[in-house]
């Protein structure tokens, strides 16, 4: 008989592992703190709009992504290539021209940076399509930035267009993230699409959660301890299992269990507001490249990408601010509003706060980013394993990654027992 699993956390990886053990036959309990499965991925519906808990987005071609997911019954809405950067005297387009050829005389002329820049983007991307994801997360790590000039791009180049896109991915300002993820992500937006399931970015977990039986979750539940094959939990619950995953973000728990786990992180405020009137037609990310920025690192019109954001007639607007910002929420509605009127004119006015999520734990610094793990990264001890982003990189694809390899290991420990058995 299968031994029974149990595993702490439904947000992708502890879904992703728990998918792999059920399509092998095993039974899988899945221990989640909060209401639902999804971890850092989460939708909330609040009159009508969808918001996501911080802008995120899935890109298409992550391995694992591709593996795992009905990319068809997302319905993925794509952004378009590129971006729209707002500067002091300005705003301007910069696309792709490879993929977006009707853009490609805007990027030529962009108050960008120079030829060579957009050359050196090409060029650059080419060199990336042709080489492996181990490739990339081999090389000696040094910081983006530090990349960034090695590649040759000029000042203006990472100033207007890398710091302020890579900031509202990485989640810090200065690009200290390291080159394998600034290679790794290029190599992604490359390759496929930046896109948003048409109801929002939690049909990702919903799909995945789906494929398990209704009866292998247990909500609102959190877990305090483990001891052998004991799990304590805050209802007071004492529940047995032969194998345990964690699969929590890098917080007190596996910090209690595991030796040298990294639980820095970055964190981001999301702001939402709803208008009337559309601030820009395009479905791309807004950036914010100005000198004088203080609070906007970038913007998208939900709306512009998937209609089904908002009701009909109202259009959703998503703006992410690095870090946690320590104002009270009418002050911070005003400084945005106020540090975007020189580009979007008096109609910032009429924007209507919606919500605002401030996401402590929104990605793990790292010192170190990996895109494969060892034995002895995933198992803490006899039928003790972990899995997370944590262990990789920020991202979905390594979150899955985790969870997949987990799995994998579990089922072949499970086999060879098994055969010794036998
Ligand atoms: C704002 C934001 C933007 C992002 N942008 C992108 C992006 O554009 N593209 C991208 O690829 N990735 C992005 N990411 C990262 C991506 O969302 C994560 O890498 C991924 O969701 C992590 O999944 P996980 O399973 O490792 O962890 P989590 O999603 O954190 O799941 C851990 C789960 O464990 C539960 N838990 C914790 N402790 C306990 C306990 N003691 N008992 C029971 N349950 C517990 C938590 O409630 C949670 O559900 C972003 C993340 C955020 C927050």
């Amino acid at each position: 008989m299968n031994p029974t699993i149990t595993i702490i956390g439904a947000g992708i990886s502890g879904l992703t592992a728990g998918l792999h053990l059920h399509r092998q036959g095993f039974s899988v309990k899945i221990i989640e703190a909060s209401d639902r499965a999804g971890g850092r991925i989460k939708t909330d519906s609040i009159d009508g709009f969808k918001l996501d808990r911080g802008f995120q987005v899935l890109l298409t071609s992550y391995p694992e992504a591709k593996m795992l997911l009905d990319y068809e019954a997302l319905q993925l809405k794509t952004f378009l290539p590129g971006a729209t950067v707002l500067y002091d005297g300005g705003q301007f387009e910069i696309a792709d021209p490879f993929r977006r050829p009707s853009a490609l005389l805007a990027t030529v002329f962009a108050p960008v940076g120079s030829l060579k820049d957009k050359l050196n983007t090409f060029l650059l991307k080419q060199k990336l399509v042709s080489k492996s994801i181990e490739g990339i997360f081999m090389q000696e790590q040094k910081s983006s930035l530090e990349q960034l000039k090695n590649y040759g791009f000029s000042s203006k180049m990472i100033n207007r267009f890398f710091k302020p896109f890579f900031s509202g991915i990485f989640l810090e300002n200065n690009l200290s993230t390291p080159n394998r993820m600034f290679d790794f992500v290029m190599k992604m937006f490359s390759e496929g699409d930046a896109a948003i399931p048409a109801l929002g970015m939690e049909e990702i977990p919903k799909q995945l959660a789906s494929q398990l039986p209704a009866d292998s979750f247990l909500y609102n539940t959190k877990v305090v301890d483990i001891r052998e094959n004991t799990i304590f939990t805050d209802t007071g619950a004492e529940i047995k299992s032969d194998i345990i995953i964690v699969a929590t973000e890098a917080n007190n728990l596996i910090s209690k269990l595991k030796n040298n786990v990294e639980t820095q992180h970055h964190s981001v405020t999301n702001v939402y507001f709803q208008t009337k009137i559309v601030p820009s037609n395009k479905a791309v990310v807004i950036l914010n490249a100005s000198e004088s920025k203080k609070v906007v690192n970038n913007l998208t019109v939900m709306t512009n990408v998937s209609k089904a954001y908002a009701p009909a007639g109202k259009v959703l607007i998503s703006i992410s601010c690095n870090g946690i910002l320590d104002l009270y929420e009418q002050e911070l509605v005003q400084k945005i509003k106020n540090e975007l009127q020189p580009w979007f004119g008096k109609q910032v006015e009429e924007w209507s706060h919606l919500k605002t999520y401030k996401i402590k734990y929104a990605l793990p610094n790292l010192k170190v980013l990996k895109d494969d793990l060892t034995i002895d990264d995933m198992k803490i001890k006899d039928n003790l394993y972990c899995c997370g982003d944590h262990l990789l990189n920020g991202s979905i694809n390594a979150a899955m990654k985790s969870g997949r390899l987990v799995a994998d290991l579990i089922i072949a420990e499970n086999r060879q027992n098994y055969i010794e058995k036998n």
